[in-house]
């Protein structure tokens, strides 16, 4: 790569899912004033809206961009595509299927739980279970890669199973579109701009089949969040109802280049595994665990127990790594301490080997003698297979 960023010039490697460290040309598109009315960006829209049709497979799919952040596009894919006598059975692993529990809460809409905790993977055959005892259930929604443990989801058995029960799949593959493919049939997607296609933040996206949209009319509880509105207009007029976030939507133009110059999906994805595949071996050499096995890592964002040594403090260690051009990110889960290092974003194997050099200079400082993680920690692992 030759577009890295410029931490001798203070601008630390960001490695978290999102907001991400993005490249110079995504930065410099922002530096134009553009009329939302104007045809050049209506012209922007239309390639962005195109490109991320084709990126998620073509065919009678279409795509809706929505201002906000990805929970704002989350909300406006349930409010739009799930009716408001339907019934929801949400597949939770984590912070974002838990937030989409509390979403369906403020809409008003009925919905069931599958809680599978911090970060063990609601399989196929549960899935399958629960429809054929509620045949009330109308959706199911699932979380592509939960980004609050790393773990990549079974997206094909749960939607095999959907399928098999004649209900429809929503999928909330912020963190992983773009550089995860996704080749299951859904009645809805969501992701936004500040994820795998390395844009910056402001806007996200719902891609559905053109009937599902035509199905949306008129269901949506909100103005602003209304995908189906959203749909029309832009088809009607070309713009965006409401002010676009037109600086972000350059960027992510720029952005959507650059993943195309890769080798879109399997190009971006590969850069992503190599960086986690680097980064896991030189962090394990330090005696550091992370919490999945193989079977379940991503390669978004890996999840690693604290060390039990009594010298590591995480808040001295994230202080520490930033010091030295790297922001990390703390864990979430709730049993034991850890914390999080993200694989995407303007980062190469050379990067993230640098990551593992300033992990191990920082143990050296805070005088860690071993990064091995607390007995407890590794019996939670143990219940992951
Ligand atoms: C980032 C993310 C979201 C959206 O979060 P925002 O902070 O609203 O952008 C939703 N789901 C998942 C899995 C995510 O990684």
């Amino acid at each position: 790569m030759t577009d890295l960023p410029r931490p001798e010039m203070g601008e630390p490697y960001l490695l978290t899912p999102g907001p991400l460290t993005t490249s110079a040309a995504v930065k410099h598109a922002m530096l134009r004033d553009w009329g939302s009315w104007d045809g050049a960006f209506r012209a922007v829209t239309a390639e962005i809206r195109a490109e991320l049709v084709a990126m998620a497979g073509g065919g009678d799919l279409e795509c809706v961009p929505m201002q906000g952040s990805g929970s704002f596009s989350v909300e406006a894919m349930l409010g739009s595509f799930v009716p408001r006598d339907g019934k929801v059975l949400v597949l939770s692993n984590g912070a974002y299927g838990m937030r989409i529990a509390t979403t369906l809460g403020y809409l008003g809409r009925a919905y069931t739980l599958i809680d599978k905790g911090d970060y063990l993977p609601p399989r196929g055959a549960e899935v399958a279970q629960a429809l054929a005892d509620d045949p009330a259930i109308t959706h199911v929604v699932v979380v592509h890669c939960e980004t609050s443990s790393g773990i990549l989801n079974p997206l094909d058995e749960i939607a095999t199973a959907v399928q098999k029960a004649g209900r429809k799949l929503l999928i909330d593959s912020m963190s992983a579109f773009g550089a995860i493919p996704v080749d299951v049939p859904f009645a809805a997607l969501v992701s936004s701009a500040n994820k795998c296609i390395e844009g910056v933040p402001g806007f996200g996206f719902i891609i559905a089949p053109r009937a599902e949209l035509e199905e949306a009319r008129g269901r949506s509880h909100s103005l602003s969040l209304d995908v189906h509105a959203q749909w029309a207009h832009m088809n009607k007029t070309g713009q965006w109802r409401f002010t676009p976030p037109t600086h972000v939507v350059v960027a992510f133009q720029a952005a959507l280049r650059a993943h195309k110059a890769e080798g879109g999906v399997a190009g971006r994805g590969a850069r992503y595994t190599r960086n986690r595949d680097v980064m896991v071996a030189g962090m394990r050499e330090l005696g550091f665990v992370p919490l999945l096995n193989d079977r379940w890592l991503s390669p978004i964002i890996v999840t690693f127990f604290c060390p039990a040594d009594p010298a590591f403090d995480f808040g001295r260690f994230y202080d520490l790594m930033k010091d030295k051009g790297f922001i990390i990110y703390p864990g979430k889960l709730t049993k034991v301490d850890s914390f999080r290092i993200g694989c995407i974003g303007q980062m190469d194997e050379p990067v993230m080997r640098a990551v593992v050099m300033a992990a191990k200079e920082t143990l050296a400082e805070l005088g860690v003698g071993s990064a091995a993680p607390p007995a407890a920690a590794l019996q939670e692992q143990a219940k992951l297979t």
